[in-house]
């Protein structure tokens, strides 16, 4: 159905009127000039917002709305948790040409309302226009934070954490991409065979925000001393840490955890699998440092890997190889959904 057919009252109201509301915090949501909420007593509250652009940050040839969806909303989560908080609430700014119709806004709001669900969060309003071209997408995150961690904390001999594995978002998106080219250059070919490759593709399409790291981090009584999550690259971002700490750092390559699917893909690739990890982007891991004094409460955590150190600011930035040279780890930060 055409938007128009509906008109925009009647659009907006159609996309909201299932949501129910799930925070004590939030008082009043979609259908007033703004919604309400109340602050958590004791508490900070934090807010981000993400920009996402048709063409710019996400390609709609091979990225099915509902996904979309789920990862608008969960990348904006996941700075929140890098905060050590707890996302509440979000607002949806969408600006819309003609050539999407009202199904696909509903398999767009259906993966926003689930990943919502999924995280405790409340949608509560927005803002909706016709645009020229294209989809564009405004997400506003509201959370609340106890003890916010911030990317400035580290200090010399801080062990520097990461969740989860490295590089798999990158290597799903490579096969992606390369699939397209397949597709564009021959479009009767068969269809692409992405057997062993499902666990690259979700981390690609349907990446998850850390919010269980959080919960275990405060449940072993462990406050990290910076914290950002992964969204351009471990190059990228350790570099956040460091400048803005005013510290230095040494990354192991030989402790980076890597996926097995994510190596294979490489291989097929021809690409270094050390390079894809540093400079990947996308995954929603958190990298964060924890006093050296900690290193019992977070050493046999399943999910949670050290993969170097902090040093003073003067011996710089360095990857260590699995033979002990030393590079000089370089920002070359990857600019997708971020
Ligand atoms: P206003 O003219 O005050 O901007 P709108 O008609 O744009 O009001 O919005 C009416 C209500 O619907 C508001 O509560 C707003 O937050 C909400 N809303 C508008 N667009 C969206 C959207 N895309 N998603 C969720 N809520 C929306
Ligand atoms: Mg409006």
């Amino acid at each position: 159905m055409d938007i128009s057919e509906l008109g925009e009252f009647a659009l907006i109201k159609h996309l909201t009127e299932k949501i129910n509301l799930k925070n004590p915090s939030t008082i009043k949501g979609v259908g007033d000039d703004a919604a309400v909420i109340v602050p958590a007593k004791e508490k900070k509250t934090l807010v981000t917002t993400d920009l996402l652009l048709e063409g710019i940050h996400f390609d709609l040839t091979y990225v099915p709305l509902k996904h979309l969806g789920y990862k608008a909303a969960v990348v904006n989560f996941s700075d929140i948790y890098a905060m050590n908080g707890q996302p509440r609430q979000i607002t949806v700014s969408i600006g819309i040409s003609t050539r999407f119709k009202v199904e696909d806004l509903d398999e767009f709001y259906s993966g926003i309302l689930l990943a919502c669900d999924k995280y405790g969060v409340d949608l509560v309003g927005g803002d909706t226009s016709a645009a020229l071209t294209g989809l564009t997408i405004s997400i506003t995150c509201i959370g609340e934070a106890e003890t916010p961690v911030y990317r400035n904390g580290a200090k010399e001999t801080d062990l520097i954490c990461i969740s989860g594995n490295l590089g798999a978002a990158y290597m799903g998106l490579q096969l992606l991409e390369r699939e397209k080219r397949v597709f564009a250059a021959n479009p009767d070919s068969a269809q692409p065979d992405f057997k062993g490759k499902d666990y690259i593709l979700e981390r690609q399409l349907k990446p998850e925000a850390r919010q269980d790291i959080i919960r275990l981090l405060a449940e072993k009584n462990i406050l990290p001393t910076a914290m950002i999550d992964v969204s351009d690259g471990l190059s990228s971002d350790i570099m956040h840490i460091c400048e803005q700490s005013h510290a230095g750092c040494r990354i192991y390559e030989d402790k980076i955890p890597i996926d097995y699917q994510t190596a294979t893909m490489a291989e097929e690739f021809n690409m270094s699998l050390t390079t894809a990890a540093l400079n990947g982007g996308e995954d929603y891991e958190l990298l964060f440092t924890i006093p050296l004094a900690d290193h019992e409460k977070v050493k046999d955590i399943e999910d949670i890997k050290i993969i170097g150190h902090i040093t003073q600011a003067e011996a710089g930035l360095a990857l260590v190889t699995r033979d002990g040279q030393e590079f000089t780890l370089k920002a070359q930060g990857w600019n997708s959904i971020s």
